[in-house]
């Protein structure tokens, strides 16, 4: 069984068995997997406090040829975000923030943009304080790295450029007058502020996502956006922040 190593985060774990953990990593090369790590429940184990969640770390993983599962042989802290887990707050938007990482991703297909979103978010949470405002547009880039970026340009339905203020967060962007009268329930009217910075966060580098300072209202509007959006696409509610 060849071992092969890769940077990863953790998402979530689960108890496996008597002694075990199933663990779900967003890693560098393989984007979401899962891994089993034997022993880890055990008081004496060989992986010490790297299975936490929202560790970043190094892995050896036992590639069984499934693409699916995996075993973990080996995992190196690389930077603990343990400031994050002491703070409630942070642990809430983290947790938040790294259920839609779950949701949106398939297992087995990687992107270093979404890792290194990631990434970006708990560096900047580790030092500074957390707000909505920071969680909602680190979503809005998600969705643009996951390929489900708001087309807001023009109308989503028949392509007009003659555009009002209708966004259909279930079609996945701006509508124009006559698709939005054909089937009034499915969009609602948004500010120009909030289309300026949907805009503006799907095309800047992330990096740059703190800069971006929204109002309250911008925030709130972005927030009941983007749930429409994700329950539409998953099916399903994600917890709210
Ligand atoms: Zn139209």
């Amino acid at each position: 069984m060849p071992l092969i190593e890769t940077e990863a985060i953790v998402l979530n774990s689960l108890k496996l068995g008597e002694a075990d953990k199933l663990v779900t990593f967003y890693s560098h090369k393989f984007g979401k997997i899962k891994a089993v790590a034997k022993g880890a429940r055990k008081l004496k184990n060989k992986y010490g406090s790297s299975l936490e969640p929202f560790t970043y770390g190094r892995l050896v993983i036992y590639d069984k040829n499934s693409r699916v599962l995996y075993r973990l042989f080996q995992s190196d802290i690389i930077e603990s975000f343990q400031k994050i887990r002491a703070d409630y707050d942070k642990i809430v938007f983290t947790s938040h923030f790294s259920i839609c990482v779950e949701s949106l991703t398939p297992e087995g297909d990687p992107s270093s943009s979404i890792f290194n979103l990631f990434l970006s978010l708990l560096t900047y949470l580790k030092s500074e304080k957390v707000s909505s405002g920071i969680i909602h547009l680190f979503k809005v880039k998600l969705l643009g790295y996951s390929g489900y970026e708001f087309l807001l340009d023009k109308c989503v339905k028949c392509q007009a450029r003659d555009l009002g203020t209708q966004l259909s967060p279930m079609l996945g962007g701006m509508v124009c007058a006559t698709c939005a009268s054909k089937n009034p329930s499915n969009s609602f009217p948004v500010s120009l502020a909030v289309l300026a910075i949907l805009k503006q966060t799907f095309k800047m580098d992330h990096e740059l996502i703190p800069r971006i300072k929204p109002s309250e209202d911008v925030i709130q509007e972005i927030s009941h956006l983007l749930d429409v959006f994700l329950f539409h696409l998953l099916g399903k509610k994600l917890p709210s922040i």
